[in-house]
């Protein structure tokens, strides 16, 4: 360990939110040093990865605004399960060395990935070897809730229950944590992007208008809501109409898209209530004053925590800075590893 501490100081160690819509890295010292879409560009119809691996990220995402044609867009996480090992392995790479290679240390940098608490054995293995290959000297993996739990500045090691609801694109996690551990969890696959889905869906239903995911999440974010507003709004949205196939535009309020919003957003708070019930009676207690802390992308969604908090009866908080506290606590957990040995390893073992 002594050793290893030592080598840190001459390593870039790193922390990594490998989130499903977005990746983060943090360094010792130095902060968030990437924040990019979790997107790698492949050539259509293959899983070849472009540019032997370096078309990923924000790259990825600029060039297929270019090159329409040939290219697409894969999401390896999208679904909080990885789809294609190869590409998810071509990504973590990419970010790996972008962060390492530009700081010129020599020693190869230890590396916290906070990978979702739904993943299985079979893919925490998959991560973990391609954080080897990519040049990582020692892997960790957290699991997600912890890592959003350490950067929110919860008392997550106190035997205390504190809740995380993460929102992020592809999944939800749901986790109820004491004593440094996660006691009860739900992972469901109801999130960000599910929401865009919706508000395409009620386009297509109610006027006929065919929109792309980008302006389903443009609309979301501008007037989504998930309880009423202070002020109802409306915005011009554009598209094209799926009968005529010509491009039109159309006039949609924020009460439609709330409406549209009901279902996913009941999905979320099934998980929520479910993960309750079957909490220990002891920590459901302490979440009595505690509450409930929600964070990802998907908290942002305007009234999310107003209708959490309606339908459990529990105080509700946006943690600050929702976007970035997983890749915060990776950050954090990484400054302290000689504290949390003991359950890094046991993770080890559960490899
Ligand atoms: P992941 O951890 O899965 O990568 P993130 O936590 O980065 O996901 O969140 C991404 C999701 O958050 C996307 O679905 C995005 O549309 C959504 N999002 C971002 N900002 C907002 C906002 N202001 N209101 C509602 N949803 C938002
Ligand atoms: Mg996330």
């Amino acid at each position: 360990m002594l050793f290893d501490s030592l080598m840190g100081m001459f390593s870039v160690d790193m922390g990594i939110d490998l989130g499903t819509c977005n990746t983060l890295v943090c360094v010792r010292g130095e902060g968030i040093v990437l924040n990019e879409p979790s997107v790698v560009a492949v050539r259509k119809g293959t899983n070849q990865v472009l540019q032997n691996g370096n078309a990923v990220g924000l790259v990825a995402k600029e060039m297929l605004g270019k090159t329409p044609g040939s290219i697409a867009a894969v999401r390896p996480l999208k679904d909080g399960v990885i789809a294609d090992f190869d590409i998810t392995e071509a990504m973590l790479g990419y970010f790996i060395r972008k962060v390492h290679g530009g700081r010129g240390r020599l020693v190869r940098p230890r590396v916290v990935i906070a990978v979702p608490s739904g993943i299985t054995a079979v893919e925490k293995r998959a991560v973990f070897g391609s954080a080897e290959r990519a040049g990582a000297r020692r892997v960790y993996l957290i699991e997600e809730p912890m890592a959003a739990g350490i950067g929110s500045n919860l008392p997550i090691a106190e035997a205390r229950a504190s809740m995380i609801v993460d929102i992020g694109g592809g999944t939800t996690e749901v986790a109820v944590m004491s004593l440094a551990d996660v006691s009860v969890a739900e992972s469901i696959r109801v999130a960000g992007d599910d929401m865009d889905e919706a508000i395409i869906a009620h386009m297509k239903r109610t006027y006929n208008l065919q929109i792309g995911p980008q302006t389903a999440e443009w609309l979301k974010i501008e007037i989504g809501s998930a309880a009423p507003l202070d002020q109802e709004v409306s915005v011009d949205v554009r598209g094209r109409d799926m009968i005529s196939g010509l491009p039109r535009k159309t006039v949609v309020t924020s009460q439609e898209i709330r409406d549209a919003l009901r279902e996913p957003i009941s999905h979320i708070l099934d998980a929520v209530t479910h993960t309750l019930e079957s909490c220990e009676p002891e920590l459901a207690a302490d979440l009595v004053d505690n509450g409930i802390h929600l964070c990802g992308g998907g908290a942002l969604l305007r009234g999310l925590d107003e209708v959490i908090s309606d339908g459990t009866g529990l105080t509700v908080k946006v943690v600050d800075d929702p976007l970035s506290c997983v890749a915060r606590g990776t950050s954090v957990y990484l400054e302290n590893l000689s504290e949390w040995k003991d359950t890094l390893d046991s993770d080890h073992h559960n490899l």
